[in-house]
């Protein structure tokens, strides 16, 4: 199988899973026992982990809570801050291209009696397309807005948003920041305080650690932000987020976030010319493909990402003529939802051209090789599907 679905989740790093090995069956203490040494000894390794993830991604470490992964780190955020006793405002901006895990929370926020703006992104033919349109996004923050939330990249077209900006107009309006930088972290350099960004989630299975662990940063830029807690229960991690703390998974995932500091540089040049490759490899043995988002270059879009629209073919159809290649359709980082992409329709795409639609997303571990063995299959598939 060749994999290049690396936006729905990355393959665990093998010297991750070489770190957090020794915190199953070795080192098994309860981090929140301090009354013996084993739980100090878990207690101390989450310390650690902790303020070296802060210090990669440009954080105090009081300001990190570990969460199960982004989907409760944007819960976490948004819910946490909005419905805090001391917030009076009653009005939440977000972006059309968001992902579910912001875009059903706002919806649900709509129901608690929160007015939700929702901005469209810049359209296919922008430069930036997929990303939020700044003037938009300037003239719908008000009075009353709590919290604007974007996120740093897009999950579907790899979209980077231009993120100190926003948060300086937001601060500029009197509102608070949150960031969904779950598709950024580890594939583009992160520095939290200096972009002043106030509330920021991840997840470690993004960027070659394990699954059911991230974190949100709370307070990460210059101002104090205050939320409630979601998961209440025994105070742990300062009352912010209960439950037995997972010092194999924080270990795991500051490991991972520390390789992807160290070898940025490398994997960013080397990923971006194999996506690179691919665009090629298919746009010139195939008529008719549009590509979908900005430019492919930084600093616009995620070096590994590309997303087309085929000309004659569902994006389905060329999934299941092509076994061997791991890619996904639509928005799908998971295929629960079958409808056509709401980031691409979004963009400006028909429902038929989203249908029409396939993400590939390149990542560290991929070869040259790989590139071209996908480009053959992809291109008989096609073939075989279009021969009348
Ligand atoms: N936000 C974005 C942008 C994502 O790509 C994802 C993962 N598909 C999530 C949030 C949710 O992450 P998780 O499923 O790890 O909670």
């Amino acid at each position: 199988m060749i994999y290049f679905d690396n936006h729905a989740t990355t393959p665990c790093d093998r010297r991750v899973v070489e770190a957090m090995l020794p915190w199953f069956s070795d080192q098994y203490g309860n981090p929140h026992s301090d009354s013996h040494e084993m739980g100090r000894l878990a207690a101390e390794a989450i310390d650690q982990s902790i303020a070296t993830m802060a210090l990669a991604i440009g954080v105090a470490p009081e300001s990190v809570v570990i969460t199960s992964g982004a989907t409760e780190s944007n819960n976490l955020a948004i819910r946490g801050f909005c419905q805090h006793p001391r917030q009076k405002k009653r009005h939440f901006v977000t972006v059309a291209t968001e992902h579910p895990a912001v875009l059903d929370l706002a919806t649900e926020m709509e129901r608690d009696g929160f007015r939700v703006s929702r901005i469209p992104p810049y359209s296919i033919n922008h430069p930036r397309a997929g990303c939020v349109d700044m003037d938009k996004l300037a003239d719908a923050i008000d009075d009353d807005t709590a919290l604007v939330s974007v996120m740093w990249a897009n999950n579907e077209v790899g979209s980077i948003a231009p993120m100190q900006e926003i948060a300086e107009l937001c601060h500029k309006k009197g509102t608070i920041l949150h960031c969904d930088a779950t598709q950024a972290v580890g594939r583009i350099p992160i520095d939290i305080r200096g972009t002043d960004i106030d509330l920021l989630s991840a997840s470690a299975h993004k960027f070659y650690g394990p699954k059911g662990i991230g974190f949100l940063v709370v307070g990460g830029g210059n101002r104090r932000v205050r939320i409630k807690p979601q998961i209440i229960g025994g105070g742990q991690q300062h009352g912010r987020r209960s439950g037995t703390m997972n010092p194999a998974a924080i270990v795991a995932m500051s490991t991972a976030i520390a390789i992807a500091a160290q070898e940025m540089t490398t994997t960013t040049a080397r990923v971006q010319s194999l996506r690179d490759k691919l665009w090629k490899g298919v746009t010139s043995q195939i008529p008719g493909i549009l590509l979908n988002g900005p430019n492919l270059s930084l600093p616009d879009r995620l070096p590994g990402n590309l997303n087309i629209t085929m000309e004659a073919i569902e994006g389905e159809s060329w999934m299941a003529a092509t076994p061997d290649v791991a890619f996904s359709s639509g928005s799908a980082c998971s295929s629960v939802d079958p409808r056509a992409s709401h980031v691409l329709m979004g963009m400006g795409r028909s429902e038929s051209e989203a249908r029409r639609s396939v993400r590939f997303g390149i990542g560290k571990f991929n070869t040259e090789n790989e590139i071209d063995n996908a480009v053959k299959l992809l291109v008989r598939a096609y073939e075989k599907l279009t021969d009348t």
